[in-house]
């Protein structure tokens, strides 16, 4: 007699749909048999890691039988002394990923809810839905989250509220007073999770709320990243800075060992690497301009952006401009699961790899 799976299953899993991930250059390479892939999909810093820390890994190689330290005790102290942070409030991930889902575990079952708004970051309904609890989508106001929208949202049941500003896939931006002001209005029971997967691109143009609000703000909790700017997606390091209560519940649900022994010493020497921080920021500033230019003069219309990457308007089917640009070698992101089907979104690249865009592009569209 077969196991009736279906029937075990946790309801909220049943209609789940895997989260789909940028292609990989080597799923092109084997389809296509292409060669010189340019990769802009994932949001990826094109200069890669920081050399000091790939340095810094390559000697720490043979410590690999070891556990690594299961409270990442001197990530926690490089972060404290860069940003003046009480190591107690912090949380490391597996990616900030990990963070969406111990918060989420934390809080959500299934009598739940959670705001989000349209065009937010996939991930956020995913693990909603994992849990049961559900998915409340609020309204964008160009491509924007509208704050006011955000706050009528709110059920009796909710716990939760995701924020990334900047917001992926859009770009969009929130500026810090409106941020605290909306914090200020939210329930105090109801958690504000603040996304600042970007921070590092937009703190240079822009206020962003930063770590020191949550004095202020104890029911709001900050995630970052070191997949972005810093670098080094392929490790999965991330954090969250918290209340006290709330940094104690989210270690109690975390594996012990989430974060590899590699990917803390490379995050602990990217955040010293300032020289491949300011040099990636730069780039990206300068080549973000070049192709707003290009996207004008080809008539595209695209979403101003404060972080890595532009989502445009493809004045038509950007399933079949998708497809056309694999075929030049090019991987780009398609915004249909975001509910955005005429957009593209593609990560800023190094000079070489937007001015390859750029001219598959003007070939593909006849521009
Ligand atoms: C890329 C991204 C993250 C980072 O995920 P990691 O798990 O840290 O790699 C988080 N939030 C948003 C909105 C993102 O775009």
């Amino acid at each position: 007699m077969g196991t009736n799976l279906k029937e075990l299953l946790n309801s909220g899993i049943t209609e789940l749909s895997p989260y789909e991930p940028g292609k990989p250059i080597e799923d092109l390479e084997r389809e296509l048999g292409l060669k010189d892939i340019v990769k802009i999909a994932s949001n990826e810093n094109p200069l890669g890691p920081s050399p000091l820390a790939l340095k810094k890994i390559k000697d720490c190689l043979e410590d690999l039988h070891r556990y690594p330290d299961g409270n990442s005790f001197n990530l926690k102290r490089v972060l404290s002394d860069k940003f003046n942070l009480q190591e107690n409030r912090l949380t490391i991930g597996n990616g900030s990923n990990d963070i969406i889902e111990f918060v989420s575990r934390c809080f959500l079952s299934s009598s739940d809810s959670a705001v989000f708004s349209q065009y937010a970051f996939a991930i956020y309904p995913l693990v909603i839905q994992a849990l049961g609890a559900e998915g409340i989508v609020s309204p964008a106001t160009n491509w924007s989250h509208d704050l006011e929208k955000m706050l009528s949202s709110i059920k009796s049941n909710t716990k939760i509220i995701f924020i990334a500003n900047p917001n992926n896939p859009t770009g969009t931006f929130l500026p810090k007073e409106e941020l605290l002001d909306f914090s200020s209005r939210v329930p105090e029971n109801i958690l504000v999770f603040l996304d600042q997967a970007y921070f590092d691109y937009s703190s240079y143009e822009e206020v962003d709320v930063t770590f020191q609000d949550i004095e202020e703000y104890p029911n709001l909790l900050i995630s970052r990243t070191f997949s972005k700017a810093y670098g080094l997606a392929g490790l999965r390091v991330g954090f969250s800075y918290s209340s006290l209560e709330m940094a104690d519940y989210l270690n109690r649900i975390r594996q012990p060992f989430n974060v590899n022994s590699l990917a803390q010493i490379a995050a602990e020497t990217a955040l010293s690497d300032q020289n491949h921080l300011l040099k990636s920021l730069k780039l990206n500033a300068t080549e973000k301009q070049i192709l707003y230019k290009e996207f004008d003069s080809l008539g595209f219309e695209y979403i101003p952006s404060l972080a890595n990457f532009i989502c445009f308007d493809c004045k038509g089917d950007a399933d079949e401009l998708f497809q056309s640009f694999l075929e030049e070698g090019i991987i780009v992101r398609s915004m249909r699961v975001y509910g955005m089907p005429n957009h593209l979104r593609i990560t800023i690249g190094t000079k070489e790899e937007n001015l390859k865009f750029i001219n598959a592009l003007r070939k593909l569209t006849n521009g």
